[in-house]
């Protein structure tokens, strides 16, 4: 019976969770906040228990995974009796460039991979690399497995990721589009596919992940053709903050109508945009929702704006796929979002897509929202990416 240790490693914050891999059942999930500030947390829940909190100094990512590693064989609210019956460690990584299109047990050379890519996500691979480097020093001898977003996506072709700039951008830089979320999108689209009652290999299947980030993928067969986020997340959909698609000639009309420079538009792009930017209201929904039902008009332009870009985005890919088997919603909003789905799929009947709005009614569970007669089925799918980490870690260490 193996255990497998999920670790998701932020800047300031880390998330976690133990799986029991023959049955895939989750033990306990936690997270540690405020790691290297005044008032470091770790909020820890064991499955059927009430949650733990610990509260204690962590000045790095090395003390918050120690109190982790203790909290995990804790006499009340553990889930082992010692450290050895954590078979193996499963992090999160954002970007793994175009080295690994799947998952990989980590070595020396797979993290100066990682390291070489730390150009390309310099917020997020570092924290990553810490969480590695921790897990390394506190458990030695316990195999890790890499798990990146970037991977799933790596099957697209040159025709969907190279952008119309000079090709020695490419060649030199590595500038193209890479594609995020792809954990996620993996498990939703295997999991469709099951809905479906068929092989992933026969299912064309359009994976909306829409949470705070929100990214839209195409998948046929497997295999990813287009995803809407590119050389970075903030391509794409609008989202909570950032920007999504826009005209890239605007950055330097602000900088010279502001007064300033391109890093602090490009701040204001992922920080201060999308629906927060367009609403002034907030980043999550459920507040936009409110305020739109009280009249406020901005709010309202947000939801049709981001609304819109979602159905945009299925338009493209329905092209692109030549047709497609389902649309999955997931993430945050995909999940929870009943008059979101409903603004999205509104108008796309000639498309084939025909929301049910009885079986819309419907949250965090997997279900098919779609009326009978529609030929391309909706599928609510909460997504799960640390049981696919999980999953691949255990795979990967057991073969
Ligand atoms: P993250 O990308 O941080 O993992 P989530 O997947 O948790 O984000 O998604 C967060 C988003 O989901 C927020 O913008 C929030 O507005 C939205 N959301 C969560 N619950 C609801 C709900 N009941 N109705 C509408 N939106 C919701």
């Amino acid at each position: 019976m193996m255990k497998v240790l999920v670790i998701n490693c932020g800047s300031s914050s880390l998330k976690y969770q133990v799986l029991e891999m023959e049955a895939e059942t989750l033990l306990c999930k936690g997270l540690v906040e405020r790691i290297g500030l005044e008032g470091s947390v770790l909020k820890h829940e064991k499955v059927g228990m009430d949650r733990y909190t610990m509260k204690a100094p962590m000045k790095d990512h090395k003390e918050a995974i120690a109190h982790v590693l203790e909290t995990l064989v804790h006499e009340t609210y553990g889930v082992a009796t010692g450290m050895d019956e954590i078979g193996a460690v499963g992090h999160r990584v954002v970007h793994a460039g175009e080295k690994y299109a799947s998952s990989v047990r980590i070595t020396d050379d797979v993290i100066q991979a990682l390291q070489d890519c730390v150009s390309l996500a310099p917020l997020h691979n570092p924290p990553n690399l810490l969480g590695i480097a921790a897990c390394q020093e506190l458990m030695p001898g316990t195999p890790m497995v890499g798990v990146f977003d970037t991977a799933f996506h790596q099957t697209m072709l040159p025709e969907y990721y190279i952008y119309a700039i000079p090709y020695e951008y490419y060649t030199q830089y590595g500038v193209r589009r890479y594609g995020f979320h792809g954990t996620s999108h993996r498990y939703v689209s295997e999991r469709a596919a099951v809905m479906l009652g068929k092989d992933v290999s026969e299912v064309k299947v359009i994976t909306c992940h829409l949470g705070n980030g929100a990214s839209i993928t195409a998948i046929d067969g497997g295999r990813v053709i287009d995803t809407s986020m590119g050389f970075t997340p903030l391509e794409g959909l609008v989202m909570g903050t950032r920007c999504g698609d826009i005209d890239p000639a605007i950055i330097d009309f602000i900088c010279q109508k502001e007064g300033l420079t391109i890093a602090e538009v490009n701040n204001i792009l992922n920080k201060k945009s999308g629906v927060l930017g367009i609403s002034g209201v907030s980043s999550d929904f459920r507040d936009i929702e409110e305020a739109a039902t009280h009249g406020n008009e901005r709010a309202e332009l947000a939801l049709k704006i981001y609304a819109n870009k979602v159905k945009f985005y299925i338009g493209a890919y329905m092209a692109e796929l030549n047709g497609a088997d389902a649309i999955v919603f997931t993430a945050g909003l995909g999940e929870n979002g009943i008059l979101m789905r409903k603004m999205i799929c509104n108008g796309l009947e000639n498309l084939g897509v025909s929301l049910c709005p009885k079986r819309n009614e419907a949250r965090g569970q997997e279900k098919d929202l779609s009326t009978d007669e529609s030929p391309v089925r909706i599928l609510l799918i909460p997504t799960n990416e640390e049981l696919m980490i999980a999953k691949d870690t255990y795979e990967i260490i057991t073969n």
